[in-house]
């Protein structure tokens, strides 16, 4: 089933706010949770009122972060224990976090590695800078992301293991990525995971494609055959919008 991600990142900075863009998406999502999984990730202290909000309604629950120890001395961090208390997902190595906070790909495995053995979703993020994408070596370095997160992971974590191909250049820019550099980007991610966890993982792990996705450019992303839903930054933040995503999702993979 295809997913619909919806990363709110720092926003909206009060809880009212939140609420009603849950309330949206709620309504969005209704009658589709047979056709398409949703997911929101607020921010942290949003966490709780939403999930109460969310019993029963289909749509599931993430966080946009999690540490790789489970529990002790780290002053600021979230475990994967304290996540799983109320999401079904988390998403790990957003480029944001890698470029802002400094994380590198072993902080990125071994967060992916720590949530999927609590039994969350992970959506782990990958996708090359502008520069890379200019200099024609957006492959070697998606390449080394997803090899060096999957080198903590098994075939088990397959059903619950989703990679987001985010090229950075595209994030929050306006400028989305050509259906077909994504597409390759996609089949080269599902070739290494067939090599480094086995051809039932490189079926069952979903791939999605994150980057200025908005309701006039989601058909040619979640039509190439190896995409499995999107990664919404900003165009979730508006329900109307992200209604529209879900329902081109929904109707794209309907026809399947
Ligand atoms: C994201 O935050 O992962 C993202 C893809 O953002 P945007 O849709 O705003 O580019």
């Amino acid at each position: 089933m295809p997913l619909v991600a919806a990363n709110w990142k720092m926003n909206p900075n009060n809880l009212d706010d939140a609420l009603d863009l849950v309330r949206g998406v709620m309504a969005v999502a209704r009658g589709q949770a047979d056709r398409v999984e949703v997911a929101i990730f607020p921010p942290f202290p949003w966490l709780t009122a939403v999930s109460d909000l969310l019993v029963d309604s289909g749509v599931k629950l993430g966080a946009q972060n999690v540490f790789w120890e489970m529990a002790g001395a780290y002053t600021g961090e979230v475990s994967p224990p304290m996540v799983k208390a109320l999401c079904q997902w988390v998403i790990v190595g957003h480029s944001e976090r890698r470029l802002h906070l400094g994380e590198t790909d072993d902080m990125v495995a071994r967060k992916t590695a720590a949530a999927l053995s609590c039994e969350l979703g992970v959506i782990m993020c990958v996708g090359e800078l502008a520069d890379h994408y200019d200099a024609g070596t957006s492959d070697q370095v998606v390449s080394a992301q997803v090899r060096a997160a999957l080198a903590r992971c098994s075939a088990d974590d397959s059903a619950r293991l989703v990679i987001a191909y985010e090229p950075v250049w595209a994030i929050g820019s306006g400028r989305n990525a050509d259906p077909e550099h994504a597409y390759k980007t996609m089949r080269l991610i599902r070739k290494i995971v067939g090599e480094m966890i086995g051809a039932g993982a490189a079926r069952k792990v979903r791939i999605l494609y994150g980057g200025s996705v908005k309701a006039d450019n989601v058909q040619s992303y979640v039509e190439l055959p190896l995409c499995d839903g999107v990664l919404v930054g900003g165009a979730s933040l508006d329900a109307d919008e992200f209604a529209h995503i879900v329902k081109v999702t929904s109707e794209v993979y309907g026809h399947r």
